[in-house]
């Protein structure tokens, strides 16, 4: 019999729940808006248990929006930190799923579970070195160096760094409540929004806006591909759904770059470089669900 895992993708604006085994063999999910700490954490208990009874689960798996602290020597291990999301902050959230299932937990960010998921069952398996960014709401970005996610301090924040700001062509001041026009301020679905007054859905591929968030999104990429030299860049998340971008994206890093990085799959082959993820907009629950197999199998971190 195939172990079965419990997964949750723990975002800001909405939760999914998934029991399943593998991306072929999924029995339930179940999507709902993100509300408060205590009401959105008890709907997740009430489907997970009344979709199987918790011993026949192996492991539970959870990918959240952060900061997170994922110290396990850390008092608050398991814990939402500093996020500004009102009500959210400080608070437990492995700890009511050890209460109620007292099976192995897997907790890590959702960025860096849909990577394992990816490295498990989509475009990044067979790599040992890959990067996974996801443009949506918020810029997460993770990386897997040597085979194995990387945490160091806390956890990546590449989203925040630094990209080139022309402001005399996009004078949008950008919009994260922490630095202004870092990555995100000046890349998220919001900030789209917030410029063009308009949501990027209701713009059409071919507007000016695709073209700048092309260039950031290839400036962000660029910066992390001389950084941590990846074999892949897998964009997902809801920006990433506007397909359009990916050739633009692929041009933008290749004029970057300017033929420095002297490696075919960037000169030669950047439409099997730069890709999508392979579980497709199931990447962020499919890796709550690769989270719990990697805690079941005693490895609960890395
Ligand atoms: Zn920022």
């Amino acid at each position: 019999m195939t172990d079965l895992y419990a997964g949750i993708e723990a975002g800001g604006t909405k939760w999914v729940c998934m029991i399943a085994a593998n991306p072929q063999e999924i029995q339930a999910t179940h999507r709902f808006p993100t509300t408060t700490p205590e009401e959105t954490i008890a709907k997740a208990i009430d489907f997970i248990s009344g979709q199987t009874h918790p011993a026949k689960l192996s492991g539970l798996g959870i990918g959240s929006f952060g900061p997170l602290d994922l110290d396990p020597a850390s008092a608050t291990y398991g814990y939402v930190t500093t996020t500004p999301k009102p009500g959210w902050a400080n608070r437990d959230l492995v700890s009511p799923f050890q209460k109620a299932f007292q099976i192995p937990i897997g907790f890590d960010t959702d960025v860096n579970a849909a990577a394992l998921g990816e490295a498990t069952w989509g475009a990044a398996q067979g790599l040992s070195d890959f990067i996974y960014l996801t443009i949506g709401t918020g810029i997460g970005g993770a990386g897997v160096v040597n085979g194995q996610l990387i945490h160091g301090l806390i956890h990546p924040e590449m989203g925040h760094m630094r990209i080139p700001h022309d402001q005399d062509k996009d004078p949008f001041p950008g919009n994260c409540p922490y630095h202004g026009d870092c990555f995100e301020g000046l890349a998220t679905g919001p900030a789209i929004e917030a410029r063009w007054g308009s949501r990027g859905e209701d713009l059409p591929p071919g507007h000016p806006a695709w073209y700048l968030e092309a260039e950031y999104i290839a400036l962000g990429a660029a910066n992390i591909i001389t950084i941590l030299s990846p074999q892949r860049v897998i964009l997902g998340g809801g920006v990433m759904e506007q397909e359009h971008l990916f050739p633009l994206i692929r041009n933008n890093v290749q004029e970057i770059l300017h033929n420095y990085i002297s490696a075919e799959k960037i000169l030669e082959a950047i439409e099997d470089y730069i890709v999508p993820p392979g579980l497709g907009s199931q990447a962020g629950v499919l890796g709550a669900i690769a989270l719990a197999k990697r805690a079941a199998g005693g490895n609960p971190r890395r």
